[in-house]
């Protein structure tokens, strides 16, 4: 029964290894040239079986869904919407992690990919429409010239593929951190922080490489935590990876700093 959704939406679909289209063979997606996926009962599609589990946990998905829903993000979530195509056709979360910004930013089709098998899991828990799937950024399984709107949102990009599958008139959404993103957590951190600044040309010149950057959104905002919220964000974000969250000390972080930026861009 899970399985139909993929079915249904198969034209959205192509093959991740030869980027032919599929068809319904049985209860499996099948290329011309044999390649074989199964969408799974519990409602994702694992595209790329040969590819090695990312350093994100199941431990660091939780976390970043407590604090997803505790409503951290919600004006970073409403001014991407904002931003976004009214009632867009096909949404494609291009690194959806967890899946909570997909699940509130959804087209009439969504998929959502992630490397992250655990994060995909995550995201696939309580059934609902959007096709999930286990995927690589690099070879989407998802035909040319089909997205209305590409969502990249704190994940790294593969603008070639994300220029592949939208649309003419297609947008891309990509989120990344501003100066002043986990403020608070850089300070804390000192001089265990691998890298003082931030900024973001660099991966604008980047952009602008493969698609017109149209507007840049910045959205500033800081909020109070308590001390289970102040672990979560200590434990989410990337900049503790290689310090070990437990070498901080949580009850230090009374406040933190969202700072973000939403790059718009088209064809
Ligand atoms: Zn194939």
């Amino acid at each position: 029964m899970s399985a139909d959704k993929f079915f249904n939406a198969i034209q959205l679909l192509r093959c991740p290894v030869c980027g032919a289209a599929f068809s319904k063979t049985g209860a499996s997606l099948v290329c011309i040239n044999g390649h074989t996926f199964d969408p799974s009962r519990k409602g994702y599609v694992h595209f790329a079986p040969n590819v090695s589990p990312s350093q994100y946990d199941r431990e660091l998905f939780e976390a970043r869904r407590r604090i997803l829903e505790a409503g951290f993000y919600d004006p970073v979530t409403d001014a991407i919407r904002a931003a976004m195509p009214k009632e867009p056709n096909v949404v494609l979360d291009a690194g959806c992690g967890d899946g909570t910004f997909t699940k509130r930013l959804q087209g009439k089709t969504t998929v959502g990919i992630d490397l992250s098998k655990d994060a995909i899991l995550l995201a696939a828990r309580g059934g609902g429409p959007i096709l999930w799937a286990v995927g690589d950024l690099t070879r989407l399984p998802v035909a040319d010239t089909s997205v209305d709107v590409v969502l990249n949102l704190f994940s790294p990009a593969h603008y070639a593929e994300f220029t592949r599958v939208l649309k003419p008139d297609g947008m891309l959404l990509k989120l990344v951190p501003g100066e002043g993103y986990l403020r608070e957590i850089r300070t804390l951190m000192g001089d265990r922080l691998r890298r003082e600044t931030y900024s973001n040309e660099a991966v604008v010149s980047h952009l602008s490489e493969r698609l017109r950057v149209t507007d840049r959104v910045p959205v500033t905002y800081t909020l109070p935590l308590n001390a289970g919220q102040a672990k979560d964000l200590i434990r989410m974000t990337p900049l503790t990876f290689g310090t070990g969250p437990e070498a901080l000390d949580a009850s230090a972080l009374s406040k933190i700093t969202i700072d973000v930026e939403i790059l718009i861009a088209k064809k």
